[in-house]
């Protein structure tokens, strides 16, 4: 049966999980994958997983760059939908691709331990969802394990968050005593199965059924512990709805063990039923720059299941071949319905580009794409012609606005070892900012280069990146900077501005005017004296 365009884009559910490091993302993945059925079994995913356990291994992954790659995204199509699952890297100092990465998913699973709950970078990516407002599905893991109480767990998503949660299933207690779990409504009793002491092979959970023919499940008064808790679920909490989702109020709870694929059809189906097929996108028709007579731009809004194809790079990364500068871009489609060997204009460079060799990622291997629709996510291999956040289209003149970048939280100078390498190093971090590994900064004053990062980690990524595929020995130093600010304003006003902190003003890799400040209270205190500019920690591309 063929399906119009508008019913593939509707059947497509592009969604990301964020967590906090060790909540068990790459655990979910997998299991995911496999109810899911991309992949038969467990250990496909999880080995990533584990090598990302140390430093050392983690970049060596990064260097293999086909698996971070073929990562990226995976698609498979289960119970008549398509699903694209994004990956966010999670290591610990996360980068901007974590953010970007968000913006071409249309939904999130947020991952908490349920012995933590709510932890630092759960906090940090779930405003980065609430900024562009991205629905959240709660998946509260690790249920096999001594949990938090359960109502704790809801206040603290309810305070800290600001969601309402509405719990769709209730556990049955956790760890040793962990029973199964009660469809909230409904009743249905899901039990939970323990691998026998001495199995290789978790065990399948049985067949859901009315808690009230589940007897054989509990112990002496558990039963009716927790008909009376679920009672009180049920009345103490809203149910679910699915409007209030969609905007960002409500989030639906679900409860299991990613490990011992447990919750984990209940989580997919969730995804499939609720999560938002893609959005109708805010865009803009506009000619490339330096267009003659081009007529001025008009906003507009792209329709998923509209005939142009469209859509924006949220990530481009290098290819496994450090000897060939090949990157991949990775583009997310807003509308139409792409074909192979089809050719797409760059919105803002107005470059055409034949895509004769796209890659599509389905979860066990990479194929060649032949066709994809709204919410898929192609990889379009190039030689540094598309950069992040960069808009494409049939007819070259719609573009997205929306990628932000984020101020950096470290800055640090950089300089090359051999000084008669200073110019291959500027064409070199170039090309890192181009990828959006890393932000650069051009002071207006002097000839050295500031670069930013969220994390640590990421200098050193940087560096070993320098060395190897740039051939270049770079050394990084402390700057005087702590934060750099985006300025906005009148042109005037950035230009009487500028005059007076000429030495702290620098550019980025647009060209857009940057306050490099020595302390947050300095920015304050400059913000205060200049109330005609406003600083900004994002700045958004395209
Ligand atoms: P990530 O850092 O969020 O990707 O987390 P991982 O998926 O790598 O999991 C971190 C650790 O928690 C690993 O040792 C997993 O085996 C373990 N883990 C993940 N899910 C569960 C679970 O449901 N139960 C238990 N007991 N351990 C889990």
């Amino acid at each position: 049966m063929t399906l119009t365009l508008p019913e593939e884009a509707a059947r497509r559910r592009t969604f990301a999980i964020i967590a906090h490091p060790d909540a068990g993302k790459t655990t979910l993945t997998e299991h995911i994958l496999l109810a899911g059925g991309a992949i038969r079994a467990a250990g496909a995913v999880r080995a990533r997983g584990e090598n990302r356990r140390t430093r050392s291994d983690w970049m060596k992954i990064e260097k293999e760059r086909g698996i971070s790659v073929s990562a990226s995204v995976m698609t498979f199509e289960h119970d008549g939908k398509m699903f694209n699952l994004l990956d966010t890297p999670g290591h610990e100092d996360f980068s901007e691709d974590t953010y970007r990465t968000l913006t071409a998913a249309d939904c999130a699973i947020m991952v908490l331990d349920a012995a933590k709950g709510i932890e630092p970078q759960t906090l940090k990516l779930f405003e980065v969802c609430r900024l562009r407002d991205i629905p959240i599905i709660t998946f509260i893991n690790k249920l096999d394990r001594e949990a938090q109480d359960p109502m704790t767990l809801l206040d603290d998503i309810a305070s800290r968050l600001q969601l309402d949660p509405a719990p769709i299933w209730w556990p049955a207690e956790s760890g040793n005593r962990l029973r199964g779990m009660v469809e909230v409504g409904t009743g249905r009793f899901q039990p939970y199965t323990r691998k026998a002491a001495g199995s290789a092979e978790d065990p399948e959970h049985p067949a859901a059924l009315p808690l009230d023919q589940a007897a054989q499940y509990f112990e002496a008064g558990e039963q009716d512990n927790l008909a009376e808790a679920v009672e009180l679920v049920e009345g103490g909490y809203p149910a679910f709805d699915r409007q209030a989702f969609l905007e960002g109020h409500m989030t639906p709870v679900l409860w299991g063990s990613a490990l011992r694929h447990f919750g984990i059809d209940e989580l997919l189906k969730a995804i499939g039923d609720w999560a938002p097929a893609p959005k109708v996108m805010k865009a803009r028709k506009e000619s490339p720059p330096e267009t003659r007579n081009a007529p001025a731009p008009v906003e507009t809004v792209v329709e998923p299941g509209a005939d142009e194809v469209t859509g924006f790079v949220f990530k481009v990364q290098a290819n496994m071949d450090p000897n060939h500068r090949d990157r991949i871009a990775m583009f997310r489609m807003a509308s139409g319905a792409f074909k192979r060997g089809m050719k797409l204009k760059v919105q803002n460079t107005g470059k055409s580009l034949s895509v004769n060799a796209p890659i599509m990622f389905f979860a066990s291997d990479r194929e060649l794409a032949d066709d994809a629709f709204a919410g898929d996510v192609i990889g379009i291999p190039n030689h540094g012609v598309l950069r992040v956040g960069d808009s494409l289209s049939e007819s070259g003149v719609v573009r997205f606005a929306g990628l932000p970048n984020f101020a950096p939280e470290i800055l640090q100078r950089v300089r090359v070892k051999d000084p008669l390498k200073a110019k291959h190093l500027k064409k070199a971090l170039e090309g890192l900012a181009e990828e959006g590994v890393t932000q650069l900064f051009r002071p207006e004053i002097g000839s050295d280069f500031i670069v930013g990062a969220v994390g640590q980690l990421q200098f050193e990524v940087m560096a070993d990146r320098l060395g190897e595929e740039y051939g270049l020995d770079v050394l990084f130093e402390p700057s005087p900077y702590a934060e750099a600010r985006w300025v906005n304003g009148s042109d005037a006003d950035i230009e009487d501005f500028s005059g007076k902190y000429r030495p702290q003003m620098a550019r980025d890799i647009d060209q857009a005017p940057v306050f490099l400040a020595k302390s947050s209270w300095e920015t304050g205190y400059v913000g205060e004296r200049f109330p005609k500019v406003a600083f900004t920690k994002t700045k958004e591309r395209g």
